[in-house]
């Protein structure tokens, strides 16, 4: 979502004017956009801030974007002086009108206001990637999970009009782009707030349906609005991809109540048993945290039995992290930092092993791969396959001929934890 978000504002600067350079060292305007999830990322945006205060004197302007500036607001400028421009997301769609107020001189200005029911929704986005594009379909989140600063620093969920996102899918695919990925941070809560009023899945179907599309990804569904209508589109249409990232945070009930999930280690293990009993293969990956305040040894436990449970294909996981504003971070019980150290470990131990078994069972499948890149060093094409795995795969040479942007079949011959290697199973 960060990275779609630097496309739009990067677009956004383009059409004012401002044209990209390579390096901060060549730039007037240096932007950061930045995360505040966890405490490591909010402390690199200061580290690098501090790398470039040297060249603030030399005519450079700085500007900070994103969560860390919506979470910190004006203190920015008492941290960092040199910065001139401090902007949360909610606020991107004054970017022009900031621009202005930058070049008239004005040395402090800023966008925090969260009081919005606008999407940051630009014809101007500059796409990073020529053949997979980004549609936000839904901004902020209204749940309020004890760990999170999201509610915080983007503010309340507003979803954009079915009408426009279907209109971007088909403008996107008119310039030959075939997968679309649809964005949120809770995309299940999407509605559509034109009189049609559909819902998440009457939306992935109808997107899944635009001419030219072959591939409809969405990141990021939160289980509690995780329908059966969902599970039912997708079967219903091979170009919604067979991939499901269904983020559970823990296996134990006990602390998905304390973390304010709004849903049981058996309701979630319900919405898998509907991904599993489906017409077709989803692959599963999920989200973990490990050491929330108060969870056991015995708590964490329940978490390794999920992943043998569920047998997800890949995970991100995360020690707890307390964040300003949270419920959590006034809660009793931290777990040290050692101890979660060694409960991230055991958690992507047994990921890896779970994956390395999980990899290998693909020996010998025909997989439709969308080349994405080139490994001249390696002589392999880089795939990725429906259900998101990485498949670099050798062909035949194509006399100079590029195969970035095609579709084609590949033979899995090899498997490692993080990827899979075949050769192309074209008929040539
Ligand atoms: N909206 C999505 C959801 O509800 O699953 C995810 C949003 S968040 C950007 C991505 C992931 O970061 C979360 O699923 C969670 O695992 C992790 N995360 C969020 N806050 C965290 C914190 N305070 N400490 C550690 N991990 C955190
Ligand atoms: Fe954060 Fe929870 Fe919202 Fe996801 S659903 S963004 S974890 S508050």
């Amino acid at each position: 979502m960060n990275a779609h978000d630097s496309e739009k504002v990067i677009g956004t600067l383009i059409q004012q004017g401002y044209a990209q350079v390579e390096t901060p060292e060549e730039a007037h305007l240096v932007l950061y956009n930045t995360c505040s999830i966890r405490d490591k990322a909010e402390q690199k945006v200061f580290n690098r801030l501090q790398n470039f205060k040297r060249d603030a004197g030399r005519g450079k302007v700085f500007g900070v974007l994103g969560c860390v500036a919506q979470q910190e607001g004006e203190k920015i400028f008492a941290r960092a002086p040199h910065v001139s421009m401090v902007c949360g997301s909610a606020s991107y769609t004054r970017l022009p009108e900031m621009l202005v107020q930058l070049e008239a001189g004005n040395r402090r200005v800023t966008g925090l206001s969260l009081d919005t029911d606008e999407t940051f929704d630009t014809p101007f986005t500059r796409r990073d990637n020529p053949h997979r594009a980004y549609i936000t379909i839904i901004e902020g989140c209204d749940k309020s999970c004890a760990y999170c600063v999201v509610p915080f620093t983007r503010g309340p969920e507003r979803s954009r009009t079915s009408e426009s996102v279907i209109a971007e899918a088909g403008r996107l695919a008119g310039q030959g782009y075939t997968e679309i990925q649809l964005l949120g941070q809770n995309v299940n809560s999407y509605r559509d707030p034109s009189p049609a009023g559909w819902d998440f899945a009457t939306l992935l179907a109808r997107v899944a349906e635009v001419r030219g599309i072959r591939r409809v990804r969405y990141t990021t569904s939160h289980p509690r609005d995780f329908v059966r209508g969902i599970v039912d589109a997708m079967d219903a249409n091979p170009v919604l991809c067979d991939h499901v990232h269904l983020p559970v945070q823990s296996g134990s009930s006990r602390v998905l109540a304390a973390m304010d999930r709004l849903y049981t280690r058996d309701e979630y293990m319900r919405r898998i048993e509907w991904l599993k009993t489906a017409r077709r293969n989803y692959s599963l990956t999920t989200d973990i945290i490990v050491g929330f305040p108060g969870e056991t040894e015995e708590d964490f436990e329940r978490t390794l039995d999920l992943l043998d449970e569920v047998q997800y294909d890949s995970l991100f996981s995360f020690k707890y992290s307390p964040r300003p504003n949270t419920a959590a971070i006034a809660m009793a019980d931290a777990v040290p930092e050692e101890e979660k150290k060694r409960r991230l470990a055991i958690v992507q131990e047994k990921q890896r092993l779970i994956q390395i078994r999980r990899n290998a069972e693909r020996i010998g499948t025909i997989e439709e791969v969308l080349v994405e890149g080139r490994h001249a060093a390696l002589g392999q094409w880089i795939g990725r396959t429906s259900d998101n795995h990485t498949l670099n795969f050798t062909h035949p040479e194509t006399n100079g001929e590029s195969l970035i942007g095609t579709y084609l079949p590949v033979r899995v011959t090899r498997s490692g934890p993080n990827s899979l290697v075949g050769e192309s199973a074209t008929v040539v």
